[in-house]
């Protein structure tokens, strides 16, 4: 048996590329979008009454990382990459029908547009639903989880002050927390757990029109180099 679903919008994301979205909403508050809704969600009878609402719901598809087989068992990044662990037991992209849901903030609510920030949604993200979050039914105080029982350590981030000022510029232009989008994401570790980097070692994303580049100049500690428009 099968069912259609087709996405009510789509998210423009300060996310270019999946590499440093953090692994769950909420960890990069200066994380930005905009939902824009298609037809006939487009109209503003759709969202009102979310003028009312701080956070929502949205369950969207990984859609660069969907799969025709199902994989049963996945290597979660946040274990190493290489403990593999059934695949209900853990939010990794590749899942049976590529389902992600995040909790994220409104920020604006215009009709056909939402504006939400601490979202960890690649751009162009399609979004199947949103629905309200309901502290007293979504906020379990007894909840546990021992795969991942608390948020991942953070790392120390620098700056060159030449790249901080072309940062800084870049923030002004975009009218957008560029500053504090490098420092919460690259705070993350974002390089793959297997990679020990030395410190010749450069590393690159893209975060909305700009290239950011830094290395590790020692274990444990990132320094951005260049803050650059996207070549
Ligand atoms: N909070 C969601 C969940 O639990 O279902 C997503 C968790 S998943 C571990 C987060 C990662 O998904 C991000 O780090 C990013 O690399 C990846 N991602 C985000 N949007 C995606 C998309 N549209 N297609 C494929 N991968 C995506």
């Amino acid at each position: 048996m099968s069912y259609q679903v087709s996405p009510v919008g789509f998210v423009r994301s300060c996310f270019k590329e999946k590499f440093a979205i953090p692994r769950q909403p909420q960890l990069a508050p200066a994380a930005r979008g905009v939902l824009e809704l298609v037809a006939p969600f487009d109209q503003g009878e759709a969202v009102q009454g979310l003028e009312q609402v701080s956070h929502v719901w949205l369950l969207f598809l990984f859609h660069q990382a969907l799969e025709d087989k199902p994989r049963l068992k996945v290597r979660p990044p946040r274990l190493g990459g290489n403990t593999s662990m059934g695949v209900f037991a853990t939010r990794a992209t590749h899942r049976p029908n590529g389902i992600g849901q995040s909790v994220v903030k409104l920020d604006k609510v215009e009709p056909g547009r939402l504006w939400i920030s601490g979202i960890d949604l690649l751009d162009g993200t399609p979004v199947l639903d949103i629905k309200p979050y309901v502290p007293y039914a979504d906020i379990v105080d007894a909840a546990t989880n021992a795969i991942a029982s608390d948020a991942p350590p953070l790392i120390g981030v620098q700056w060159l002050k030449a790249a901080l000022q072309q940062a800084q510029g870049h923030a002004q232009r975009l009218g957008e927390p560029l500053v504090e989008l490098i420092e919460q994401c690259l705070a993350q570790d974002p390089r793959p757990a297997y990679q020990v980097p030395t410190s010749e070692r450069e590393y690159g994303v893209r975060f909305w029109d700009v290239d950011v580049r830094w290395h590790y100049p020692e274990p444990g500690m990132i320094c951005v180099l260049e803050v650059v428009p996207a070549g």
